[in-house]
């Protein structure tokens, strides 16, 4: 047998310390023998005071004790180990057979008794019995460790919930709460459901809830099965900062018990925000891309019609770009249209949204402005466009279709009527601003505006 087998059940007595406690030295004699023959080592003592300091000093695993000893008896003796150590087992042998003695040994939970005279076998039972019971006991109590061990040594925040009370949570989401253990975290009166917050660090349970009932497990239960992802905010983190986590959880109905478990997920966060700017920015300028600016005017279109207000757009594009490109190169082409979107960007209101429609072509979006607010936004950029001396080019020039949305617009009306007006401003001559209007015959045109006038 090698040396990690485990000991077989008979043979884990042969690994225990037994404290005998008898002051009659015949009956001492006799089971002395049994209990060295079968346990690892035997202490003995001749009565209960002995006993009690032997106890201290040797620690054994069990007890064996008679009753009446002279100066403390073996009840008495027993109950002061018991204080010292309430789990030890302890056999009793005793020729009592009254109530009041079992009614005093029941109160300290006695493990077994062995009627006197005692036989060698019958006590040999009583301490295999005792021996198999710590054996078990023992290797629960280290399998518990164990676990508990692995659970804490997770990085995972790991929360166990029995019905609705909070049951076990592992050492990370302790250093989380910044409380040592669950009983603390109790006992300080904090809730667990003040910590459940949103991307934005706001409670996600419902804060005019009664303040008495904590609904922290039907969040966690409902934001497990929609998207997943709590933040939390770290003992140690500033207000304005949470981190955020994917939450998941095992349901164990016949034990009334959820485990969740919470893994930190910022960098799939950082990465879901770095691909999103990057789907939906135009890597030239910087600006928003088609596909976004599709969602911008969705979104807009749906707003304004929802709330009866203006909305408008301008479409800009390069006049004479490709001359640009043909006599300067295509690198300071595209430095012009770096230069071109930075200026305009730097000149519209932060709820404006500069898009790039295509090659030289730029599109503003403007929530709650009218056909003549964006006429004059138009033209305060065409101004500064052709104001403003580009490095290695020189001075350029933009012309710019302006429309409003009207009742029933889709987008592709809108845009459409905008560069319509931009066509008839490159039509009238470039470097000037159009607008569209409606004809007589509901047809769109474009009114003419000759900003050098
Ligand atoms: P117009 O005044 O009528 O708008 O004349 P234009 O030359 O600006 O217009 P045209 O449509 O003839 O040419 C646009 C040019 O823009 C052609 C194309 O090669 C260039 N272009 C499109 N995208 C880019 C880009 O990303 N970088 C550079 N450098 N050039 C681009
Ligand atoms: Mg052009
Ligand atoms: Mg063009």
């Amino acid at each position: 047998m090698s040396e990690t087998s485990p000991i077989p059940e008979s043979d884990f007595l042969s690994k225990l310390t037994v404290l005998y406690v008898e002051d009659d030295p015949d009956i001492h004699r006799l089971l002395d023998r049994v209990i060295q023959a079968h346990a690892g080592a035997l202490v003995t003592a001749r009565d209960g005071e002995e006993g009690l300091r032997l106890f201290e000093l040797k620690r054994p695993d069990i007890i064996v004790t008679d009753i009446l000893m002279p100066t403390l008896d073996g009840l008495e003796m027993t109950r002061l180990i018991r204080d010292l150590e309430p789990e030890i087992p302890i056999i009793v042998t005793t020729a009592h057979s009254d109530a009041e003695f079992f009614m005093r040994s029941i109160d300290l939970g006695i493990d077994r008794y062995v009627l006197k005279p005692t036989a060698p076998q019958t006590l040999l039972k009583a301490l295999q019995h005792c021996a198999k019971a710590l054996r078990h006991r023992r290797e629960t109590e280290s399998a518990n460790r164990y676990v508990r061990f692995i659970l804490d040594i997770q990085p995972n925040l790991l929360l166990v919930t029995e019905h609705e009370r909070l049951e076990y949570i592992n050492r990370a989401f302790l250093n989380l709460l910044g409380f040592q253990s669950l009983e603390q975290f109790l006992v300080s009166g904090a809730r667990l459901g003040d910590r459940l917050l949103d991307r934005a660090g706001k409670p996600l349970v419902d804060p005019s809830a009664s303040p008495n009932a904590d609904h922290w497990l039907t969040t966690l239960l409902n934001v497990s099965q929609e998207h997943g992802v709590v933040h939390l905010r770290r003992a140690d983190q500033p207000q304005g900062r949470v981190t955020p986590y994917a939450i998941t959880f095992n349901a164990l109905p016949e034990l009334n018990r959820y485990i969740f478990s919470f893994s930190d997920v910022t960098h799939l966060e950082k990465e879901k925000q770095q691909l999103e700017i990057q789907a939906f920015t135009d890597a030239l300028t910087g600006t928003c891309n088609r596909a976004r600016l599709q969602g911008v005017l969705n979104a807009e279109l749906r707003r304004s019609q929802r709330h009866e207000l203006p909305l408008s757009v301008i479409l800009c594009d390069i006049d004479h770009f490709k001359r640009i490109n043909d006599r300067f190169g295509h690198q300071t082409g595209d430095d012009v249209l770096r230069q071109v979107s930075a200026l305009m960007a730097a000149n519209i209101r932060a709820e404006d949204v500069l898009a790039r429609w295509g090659g030289e072509e730029f599109m503003i979006v403007s929530p709650q402005n009218d056909l003549e607010s964006q006429r004059m936004l138009a033209e305060k950029l065409r101004g500064l466009i052709e104001a403003t001396c580009i490095p290695t080019v020189g001075n350029i020039t933009c012309s710019f279709g302006v429309a409003q949305r009207r009742d029933d617009d889709t987008i592709r009306d809108l845009t459409e009527r905008a560069d319509r007006a931009l066509y008839v401003a490159k039509e009238g001559g470039r470097n000037r601003v159009e607008v569209a209007v409606n004809s007589e015959f509901g047809v769109t045109t474009a009114e003419r505006r000759d900003n050098r006038a």
